[in-house]
């Protein structure tokens, strides 16, 4: 119905009003995959014939084409199937009316000569007659398949007894039989007067042993484990009705600890905390994983209520890392003695020791670097044997002292004062300089924009870091030591990819604005017409004040537009970009499956396109929008490399480190019109998003601000009109002093 509304109000405004030739219309009413196992796909056949015969019936002389080869596209791989599919589908389109198509011609059979058998199961699927349609297909599309387009695995370890079966199953995580083989040995336990609980003390649990050991020799790699994890869990969600039958109660097993872990409060990122949850899972711990954006007392009131062994705290922006440090106060106020572990991409162990650590003096405090690292953190801490314990407490107390005192020792920076650093501003010959100008200014919104165009711009190398697989991409795929988990791990993805385009499960939106805009001191005010009277925004930013040498600049973006009194007409750019709409259902379904390897691939791949998102929007902005880098030709490798005139700054990177000047930029763009919002510590949401400035001069770069000084934050707090006790709590990162220490007179 929407198909043919649509294309008749283009009919109407084309003919009556535009007085465009009726019979130069071709109308596209898409075509979509059908048989893709999904019920409200098995109509998509029947609704385009449908709408090319009311077209053709009711739109007089348009004409109907069709990108036909989409139909089969659940059947990519299987040519024989796809081509009956095509035969059929053009058969029943064409005489309902369809004036062209696009196909592969060498996968176009005749109708007449298709085997009355495959025929009548083919159209069962393009015409949508019967609901086992999909299945019927499968079964012949099997027998169709033409000569080994896919590799067997031996299947030799089949013939094992089953416990071996299920070891087998576990270290090479392929959850094809679990289940029946997970009833067979507990059959077989049963016949014998065993319990239920035997299947996990046995093979189950020897099949993780081998896990942990290869994992912990460096031998079997992050990826592989979230998938021997995902083994173990079907086969316990499958035992679980048994146990609970014969009312042994949980715990029977052992665990060898309990952990409550967390992303803190005003946080979403939640990919390593996942992965850490898992790995120690399958290490025989018991996680209770509370989420993301938990506040400080349901963490600890759930840690007393699990009677948990240790508390976990995840983050990944800076403002998180204020947010650690109160719950570690929280636990020192409210009596906990419990170890605290650490982690996250902004947390570091300099940072855990000398500004977390003395808020929590009554029990540990660990930093953990990354998942692997947990299960031997955990372990250490939690050892029954006290010497090992009390060793492993000993060194990690008087690691952290070492650490404290190199910190203190550490002479930071030396930092002139702030006046200094402006006269030292990066130059530019403004009188020389044409700043260019947009092809429009204001607001604009691309909404669910095509997957399939955004996914070829990916960069896949920060992909294997959310794995833990070290290297750079495309080497990593032939590297000796990690190259087969590495391309594992990419041809997994590649294949959600491949079905998160087509089956259109995520949302892509972007909103981006060009304004005019002009420097004023440090800031950047963006106006609202080219009157540049009314200012709709002021872009505040920091300069970097440490003393730098001879001949180097006090960089501030805001020297890279031009400033007001130059007269010069400037502009900028604002950006906020999402890959992550609608991704909840699915994680969710995923992990109810107890497939955590699959919900964890899922946020990868989302990460992933809001980055590509966001490279193909700068890319647009470039040469259409802004346009003044019309002639730029640049393949993906360039793109990353940032070969490109122009920067995108990120709020919470180096350049410009406050996370507070988010809200102002959401409400130029109004970006929770396309689905983004921010979180109290300013984390956007959806996880997968990114948002920033768009600098055009040729000499923009990336730089840090690092180290401050008062007298800076206190002039930032001032133009921003926020107290300075709240600016330092924000940019505590960046702070070169001590802030409540009374000023010197
Ligand atoms: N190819 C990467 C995306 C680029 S990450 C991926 O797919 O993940 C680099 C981005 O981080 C830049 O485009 C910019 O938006 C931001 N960035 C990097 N360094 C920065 C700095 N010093 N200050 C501000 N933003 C920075």
């Amino acid at each position: 119905a929407r198909m043919t509304e649509i294309c008749a109000r283009a009919y109407r405004l084309l003919v009556d009003e535009v007085g465009f030739p009726a019979e130069d219309i071709v109308f596209d009413p898409n075509i979509f995959a059908i048989a893709t196992g999904i019920e409200e796909h098995n109509n998509y056949g029947v609704d385009f014939i449908e709408a090319t015969r009311w077209i053709r019936d009711n739109l007089p002389y348009a004409k109907v084409s069709g990108g036909v080869s989409n139909v089969s596209f659940s059947f990519r791989g299987n040519d024989p199937a796809r081509e009956a599919i095509h035969t059929v589908f053009l058969y029943h389109a064409i005489r309902a009316g369809m004036t062209m198509g696009i196909v592969n011609a060498g996968m176009v059979g005749v109708y007449d000569d298709l085997a009355p058998e495959l025929r009548e199961r083919v159209e069962d699927v393009v015409l949508n007659r019967r609901p086992d349609a999909t299945e019927r297909m499968i079964e012949v599309a099997g027998t169709l398949k033409a000569g080994g387009a896919k590799v067997e695995q031996s299947l030799e370890w089949r013939e094992q007894e089953v416990g071996a079966r299920l070891t087998h199953a576990m270290v090479h995580g392929i959850t094809q039989w679990i289940i029946e083989d997970t009833e067979e040995a507990r059959a077989g336990i049963a016949a014998r007067g065993g319990r239920p609980i035997e299947v996990i003390e046995g093979p189950l649990m020897d099949g993780m042993n081998v896990v942990g050991d290869l994992f912990g020799a460096g031998k079997m790699f992050l990826p592989q484990v979230v998938k021997s994890a995902r083994v173990m869990k079907q086969a316990v969600g499958h035992l679980v009705p048994f146990i609970e039958a014969e009312k042994a109660l949980s715990g029977e097993v052992k665990a060898k600890g309990k952990i409550v872990i967390a992303t803190v409060k005003g946080d979403v990122h939640d990919i390593g905390k996942n992965i850490v949850s898992v790995v120690l899972q399958c290490n025989n711990y018991e996680v209770v994983n509370m989420g993301v954006m938990v506040p400080a007392q349901q963490i600890l009131d759930r840690a007393r209520e699990e009677k948990a062994d240790i508390i976990g705290l995840s983050g990944l922006i800076t403002p998180s890392l204020e947010e650690m440090s109160h719950v570690a106060r929280e636990m020192e106020r409210q009596g906990f003695t419990l170890p605290l572990l650490i982690g996250g991409a902004t947390t570091s162990r300099t940072h855990t020791a000398v500004k977390i650590a003395p808020g929590y003096t009554r029990g540990p405090i660990v930093w953990v670097p990354d998942a692997s690292r947990s299960v031997s953190v955990c372990s250490s801490l939690l050892s029954e044997d006290e010497v090992v314990r009390r060793k492993y407490l000993d060194e990690l107390a008087q690691d952290y002292d070492k650490v404290r005192e190199q910190h203190a020792n550490k002479r930071g920076p030396d930092l002139i004062p702030l006046a200094r650093a402006r006269a030292n501003a990066q130059r530019i010959d403004w009188p020389a300089y044409v700043p260019p100008k947009p092809t429009f200014t204001g607001t604009r919104q691309l909404r669910n924009y095509d997957l399939a165009e955004i996914a070829a711009c990916i960069d896949w190398g920060p992909f294997f870091q959310t794995w833990d697989l070290a290297g750079p991409y495309p080497k990593i795929l032939d590297d000796a030591i990690v190259g087969e988990a590495a391309r594992n791990v990419f041809r997994d993805g590649q294949a959600m990819l491949k079905k998160l385009i087509e089956g259109r499960w995520l949302t892509a939106n972007a909103v981006f604005a060009l304004y005019p805009a002009n420097a004023v001191g440090d800031d950047i005010e963006v106006y609202a017409d080219d009157a540049r009277t009314k200012v709709l925004m002021t872009w505040h930013n920091l300069r970097q004040q440490n003393q730098k040498p001879e001949g180097r600049a006090n960089q501030c973006l805001s020297d890279y537009v031009a400033p007001k009194v130059t007269g010069l007409a400037d502009y900028i750019g604002a950006f906020a970009v999402t890959a992550g709409l609608n991704i909840d259902k699915r994680v969710d379904d995923y992990e109810r499956r107890n497939d955590d390897y699959s919900a964890i691939m899922l946020k990868a791949l989302a990460d992933r396109l809001a980055e590509a998102f966001t490279e193909l929007l700068h890319k647009r902005v470039r040469r259409e929008f802004w346009g003044y880098a019309r002639d730029e030709v640049l393949d993906n490798n360039q793109l990353i490399a940032e070969q490109y005139r122009g920067v995108r700054p990120a709020p919470g990177y180096p350049a410009c480190p406050d996370h507070t000047e988010k809200p102002a930029l959401f409400t130029l763009l109004n970006a929770p019109d396309v689905g983004i919002t921010l979180t109290e510590s300013h984390a956007m949401m959806p996880a997968s998003s990114v948002c920033g400035f768009y600098l055009s001069h040729p000499d923009a770069q990336y730089f840090a601000v690092g180290k401050i000084n008062r007298d800076q934050v206190e002039d930032y707090a001032k133009r921003k009109g926020m107290p300075l006790e709240s600016a330092e709590r924000w940019l505590a990162p960046n702070l070169g002093y001590e802030p409540g220490l009374v000023k010197a007179a």
